[in-house]
């Protein structure tokens, strides 16, 4: 490890950039943080698959319906021009990733990335296959047989049906699930729709099935800047050398050497639990992903030979070596509160924001003319955007003219939820109203039922000169 914690990337044996790559099958390990990363699994997964099947306000709760340029998420519905929030949501990630990562180090790895997620199910399905390592293991080093296909079909066949779901599932935040359904049953899936739903299984089917740490060593970038946020008070997973060396076998119970050995037995289920194929106690080391496999066997272990656990266990640099740690250190705070102000600059600005966009378009064609009252008539095309995700009726009034009338064809507006409305209006002014040849006016618009959703629009209205 180096001087601030951060840890070291690989290479080839040989220094070279290629590595070889070794197949890793972990054996399953028991424990506190085992059921920890099956609640993640769980809970992360459940949401993946459920929310997708959520109704709100009789169309889907979350969907990103692109052809229609419009985002659903619960009540609200994002147009084009409100991407701005979903780049600061994706700042706001970014940065909560940066303070867990400071303050926990690859907590995120280890628990909740997508690929240590869906690698783990992957995992148990291989396990209920397969059976456990020893038993992968011994199958692999055994000649072809019917048996053998038979099994590892089985497991591939269960893989694929697997992320088949998952790019489907993928496929129905983009196209209404419920739709998507009818049309898979009915075989009238389209084109695209087909495509992305076979790419994003074949991705799934890929990176957990077969590439699995080969994605964290060499696809992710978060991996690659990680280090630059770690520092001697992250917490990191650990072994503790000063209580473990010198290793070695001995009998359950005893200190073995006449006591002269550490506590770690040399035991190997470390290495064996881990799912990126390292060894712990060669020191924190660039592939560990933090989930904490190696803790729980150790812990296990360490019970069976009457040792205190935390051999291996969640530490800090500082701590680890006995130095005073801080836990709240100045990164953190600068991290925190650049956290909490566009946080909160969101939400304030998502709970100010006007589900309504309005647009004034002056007839090009005839400037103005005299109507059948003699009074000066300007036609105008309104354009009203509800961004809101219920239908509303509009109120519009022209303000900065002397006693205008303004009438719009079909009466008042009524633009349902998500939609557009166009809509034909002729303002028109006594003639004596008429100051200048070109006067400023403001169309403003209010939803009936909601006075809060109101904007202004400012134009022209033309005349003959005074
Ligand atoms: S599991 Fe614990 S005792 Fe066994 S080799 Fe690893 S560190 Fe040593
Ligand atoms: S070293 Fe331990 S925490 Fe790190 S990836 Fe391996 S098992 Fe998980």
């Amino acid at each position: 490890m180096s001087a601030a914690g951060a840890p070291q990337a690989p290479s080839g044996a040989d220094g070279g950039l290629f590595q070889k790559r070794r197949k890793i099958q972990p054996r399953f390990a028991h424990g506190r943080f085992a059921r920890l990363r099956v609640l993640g699994v769980i809970v992360l997964l459940g949401l993946y698959y459920g929310v997708a099947w959520l109704p709100w306000e009789g169309r889907q709760a979350i969907l990103w319906d692109l052809p229609a340029r419009k985002f659903y998420i619960f009540g609200w519905v994002f147009w084009p021009q409100d991407f701005i929030y979903l780049a600061v949501m994706l700042i706001i990630a970014a940065l909560s990733l940066f303070l867990f990562t400071a303050l926990a180090g690859r907590l995120w790895c280890g628990y909740a990335c997508p690929q240590t997620v869906w690698t783990e199910v992957f995992l148990w399905i291989e396990r209920l296959v397969e059976g456990d390592r020893h038993r992968q293991i011994q199958r692999d080093r055994a000649p072809l047989s019917a048996g053998k296909l038979g099994v590892k079909a089985t497991k591939h066949a269960l893989w694929l049906i697997f992320a088949l779901f998952t790019g489907f599932t993928f496929v129905g935040y983009f196209t209404p699930i419920r739709e998507l359904t009818a049309a898979l049953f009915a075989w009238q899936l389209g084109g695209w729709e087909t495509f992305w739903i076979l790419f994003y299984s074949l991705a799934t089917y890929g990176n957990a099935g077969w590439l699995r740490e080969q994605v964290c060593f060499y696809m992710c970038p978060y991996a690659r800047f990680q280090s630059a946020m770690f520092d001697g008070d992250t917490l990191i997973v650990s072994y503790d050398g000063t209580r473990g060396e010198p290793r070695g076998g001995r009998k359950r119970g005893t200190r073995g050497n006449d006591g002269a050995l550490g506590d770690c037995v040399s035991c190997l289920l470390c290495v064996q639990v881990c799912p990126v194929g390292i060894d712990i106690r060669d020191g924190l080391q660039y592939e560990c992903i933090g989930c904490a496999a190696c803790i729980d066997v150790c812990d296990t272990v360490m019970q069976r030979m009457g040792y205190a656990p935390g051999l291996i266990r969640y530490t800090t640099e500082h701590r680890l070596h006995g130095r005073p740690g801080r836990s709240l250190r100045p990164r953190l705070w600068i991290y925190a509160a650049i956290l909490v102000a566009i946080t909160a600059a969101l939400v304030w600005s998502l709970a100010a924001r006007v589900p309504l966009g309005f647009g004034v378009t002056p007839d090009r064609n005839q400037l103005f003319r005299e109507n059948a009252t003699g009074r000066i008539e300007n036609v105008y095309t309104l354009q009203v955007l509800n961004m809101d995700s219920r239908e509303h009726s509009y109120d519009i009034t022209v303000l900065g003219l002397l006693d205008p009338a303004l009438e719009i064809d079909g009466g008042r507006p009524r633009v349902a939820g998500g939609a557009t409305g166009t809509f034909a209006a002729r303002v028109h002014i006594d003639i004596d109203a008429v100051e200048s040849r070109s006067m400023p006016i403001t169309f403003r618009i209010h939803a009936i039922d909601d006075a809060a959703i109101a904007v202004e629009e400012s134009s022209r209205f033309l005349g003959p000169a005074p």
